[in-house]
């Protein structure tokens, strides 16, 4: 079932903008591009709430107790974790389980989920590392987009 939309009207779409711009805390005047800009902004910031959360949940299960993240032995440890959660997801490609699956007990399994496990270990890596992953990812974004295509003519 689909919901009736009215027909959107000039009139219309300029009350949505004018919202839109109140929501996001711009001047009445701000140009779309401004607002885009705000939207992929609030999007992304997503992002740090996912990954401040697996730091804390992890923290919450006794993971971090008594280690030493200042050595360089427990942050390779830390990426090593990570690697594995990618390994699991090749595996998951090598046997064909692309689709979200459940395990004993209701277990997320498959692609997706292992894919979520290699979020959650990053989210929990910069946790301990004290690392602003969401600054950073937001930061390489706004980069990559002004990149060239294929980076000026790389072939992989
Ligand atoms: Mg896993």
């Amino acid at each position: 079932m689909t919901e009736e939309r009215p027909t959107p009207t000039a009139e219309s779409d300029a009350a949505a903008m004018r919202d839109l711009r109140a929501l996001l805390g711009l001047h009445r005047g701000a140009h779309a591009e401004s607002v885009v800009r705000a939207v992929q902004a609030l999007t992304e910031r997503r992002l740090g709430a996912v990954l401040t959360e697996a730091h804390r949940v992890a923290t919450s299960k006794g993971w971090h107790a008594g280690a030493d993240w200042t050595d360089p032995q427990r942050q390779l440890a830390g990426l090593m974790l990570i690697a594995t959660e990618i390994a699991e997801a090749a595996e998951c490609v090598r046997v064909g389980h692309l689709s979200p699956m459940q395990g004993a007990g209701g277990k997320p399994e498959g692609l997706p989920s292992e894919l979520a496990d290699v979020v959650i270990r990053l989210g929990d890596f910069a946790g301990a590392m004290g690392i602003d992953l969401e600054a950073a990812v937001i930061e390489k974004q706004a980069f990559n987009r002004t990149r060239s295509h294929r980076h000026g003519g790389k072939l992989a």
